[in-house]
């Protein structure tokens, strides 16, 4: 095998990433090696792209980015043996030490020694990338490596949606483009009884609309969604608000548009600090605030499965466009348009 690959590296603090030849990572005992066959842009991607102060704390640099990806196992270390070779994995990004208070106590994906692909872990956007056995989830044979590739993304709004009671609820989602896509399939799924949807960008609305005909979409850049959800639901507000866009008005909405005792899990990244009424958006309304981030290790996993093993949520629409690595900076412009849903990378020369 040869010793060399392709990979996007985030070399230092400036803006931009760079595509460059690296040595391919040499797998430990316990590692897996994954040739990785599909990879998605996830919105931290395009934070760190644009070396955003919201997401660099995170990162150590050099680093290969990308944490969203499936692709075949090529080599495995002495001690693995749960998975083997020409296995369809995808990586749980959020690597856990399995020996902390988190990990001891259920909860790996707050691991307080936890790293992060393609932040302070080598990630996908690379030809191969090493990830330790008990981060690996493995697919059934045949499954597609772009379905394997969104499972990640998927987790993110199913862990949103099913962070608390969902059933029989009335739900807004901040954000439609690719994750709050997947939490309308998911709160539809899983039995919200209204679901309301709101994006400002043109095409993610038209694409939301002809994906879910029964769910209500507002353009809050020139509707009232207040008002409009208010109304519609007795005066009273959501039960649930699930924020997927980072942007400080929509954040501030989802806390205006909830009822009293309502919940919200934030999930989107904003760039900058968030101003709220604590008393009117939290305290006197006894909201319920959720931070989400990541999938549980791997109970979200399972229920990824289970949504799409009911066959009433399709996810692959969301995939709107495909970029070999090398065009990455077309791939960047193109998910942060509002014009694509998920933007996808190949490794592969
Ligand atoms: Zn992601
Ligand atoms: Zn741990």
């Amino acid at each position: 095998m040869k010793n060399k690959m392709k990979a996007l590296v985030k070399k230092d603090e400036a803006p931009g990433f760079e595509y460059k030849e690296v040595d391919i990572p040499t797998i430990g005992p316990g590692d897996v090696l994954i040739k990785i066959k599909a990879a998605t842009i996830c919105g931290s991607d395009i934070h760190a792209f644009h070396s955003s102060p919201g997401i660099m704390h995170l990162l150590t640099l050099p680093r290969i980015v990308g944490h969203e990806g499936c692709g075949e196992v090529v080599a495995v270390g002495d001690y693995v043996t749960s998975i083997k070779k020409g296995d369809i994995v995808s990586p749980e990004p959020h690597i856990f030490c399995g020996h902390c208070y988190y990990c001891q106590t259920g909860a790996a994906l707050n691991c307080q020694n936890m790293e992060l692909l393609g932040h302070n872990a080598d990630g996908v956007f690379a030809e191969y990338v090493k990830v330790p056995e008990t981060d690996c989830w493995k697919h059934p044979a045949g499954t597609s490596y772009e379905l394997g590739a969104i499972y990640e993304p998927l987790g993110v709004a199913v862990h949103g949606v099913l962070a608390d009671d969902i059933s029989g609820k009335s739900v807004a989602v901040f954000g439609c483009g690719p994750i709050g896509q997947f939490a309308i399939g998911a709160a539809t799924v899983f039995g919200a009884a209204r679901v309301f949807g709101l994006e400002v960008a043109p095409k993610r609305l038209a694409m939301a609309r002809k994906m879910f005909p029964g769910v209500t979409f507002i353009n809050p850049g020139e509707q009232d969604a207040v008002k409009i959800i208010t109304e519609a639901t007795d005066g009273l507000g959501v039960d649930v608000s699930i924020e997927l866009s980072g942007n400080s008005a929509a954040i501030q909405q989802a806390f205006k548009v909830l009822r009293r005792e309502g919940r919200v899990s934030l999930i989107g990244i904003p760039s900058k600090p968030v101003e709220l009424e604590l008393n009117k958006d939290i305290i006197f309304k006894e909201a319920r605030v959720f931070g989400i981030f990541g999938r549980e290790v791997w109970l979200t996993w399972w229920r990824v499965r289970n949504l799409l093993n009911t066959g009433k949520f399709d996810p692959m629409p969301v995939i709107t466009h495909r970029f070999p690595l090398a065009d990455y900076a077309k791939a960047i412009e193109m998910a942060e348009s509002g014009a694509a849903g998920k933007v996808l990378l190949y490794p592969e020369e």
